[in-house]
């Protein structure tokens, strides 16, 4: 007997922690190393912000203080991003989805297309080592190495060892007073959402404490396992 035609479904990985966990970093070693596309609503967010479009001028203020922007707003930026092309590749969220209504509008979108969850990644870490991760990091303006005060800084001084660019910016909201408010945001609303894909059968947890190779590492190992 034939086997049944093999359909691969293209893989939805979900990065959760709290602001400073290395979410962004490791989302975007991900799309290297496995050819998923990174998804960041914060990303979305900040690009409408600087665009000037309605989403963009109702999330800012919300976004300089430390609070979440509404489900609808960041709904709809998603499903925009979900439309296009290329997240058939698979993809990893970063930073969404953060609310209970978040999640289950994440898998009606999903189940339209007959696709789920495939992990949810928790990265673990001290909640007092955040603040110094947060406040001290910037990014290569033109093609967003990320970067550390004190943990990882360019191998030759204002350049960037990716790109050679000696442009660098800062999030207005990477300060210590609003990465406090963030992390708040996240215990009350996002890590309710642990539990949630606990439930689902779905979750996994990487000690994001590490250097950030060996989380590369672990976080390897584990998308081998469910999407490799
Ligand atoms: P971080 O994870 O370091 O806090 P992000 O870039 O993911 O940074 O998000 C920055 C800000 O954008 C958040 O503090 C919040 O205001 C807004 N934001 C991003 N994603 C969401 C989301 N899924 N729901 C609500 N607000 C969001
Ligand atoms: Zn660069």
């Amino acid at each position: 007997m034939a086997d049944a035609p093999v359909t691969t479904k293209p893989a939805v990985l979900i990065l959760l922690g709290p602001p400073g966990a290395g979410k962004g970093t490791q989302a975007r070693m991900l799309q290297e190393d496995f050819g998923l596309v990174q998804l960041s609503t914060g990303d979305l967010l900040r690009a409408a912000v600087a665009q000037g479009t309605p989403a963009g001028l109702a999330a800012k203020a919300v976004m300089e203080a430390g609070g979440l922007v509404s489900d609808d707003i960041v709904l709809a930026i998603l499903r925009d991003r979900m439309a296009e092309p290329d997240v058939s590749h698979g993809i990893i969220l970063d930073g969404f989805p953060r609310t209970d209504g978040q999640a289950s509008a994440l898998d009606a979108l999903l189940d339209e297309t007959g696709q789920s969850v495939t992990a949810a990644i928790s990265m673990e870490v001290d909640d007092g080592a955040m603040v110094d991760r947060v406040a001290g990091r910037y990014t290569c303006a033109k093609c967003g190495e990320g970067y550390h005060d004190s943990f990882k800084v360019p191998a030759k001084a204002g350049v960037c060892d990716k790109c050679g660019s000696t442009e660098f910016k800062r999030r207005p909201d990477d300060n210590a007073e609003t990465v406090r408010a963030r992390l708040e945001a996240y215990h009350d609303q996002t890590a309710p959402l642990i539990a949630y894909y606990e439930g689902q059968g779905v979750l996994k947890r990487v000690d994001a404490m590490g250097e950030i190779a060996d989380v590369r590492a672990e976080l390897a190992g584990i998308v081998k396992d469910v999407a490799g």
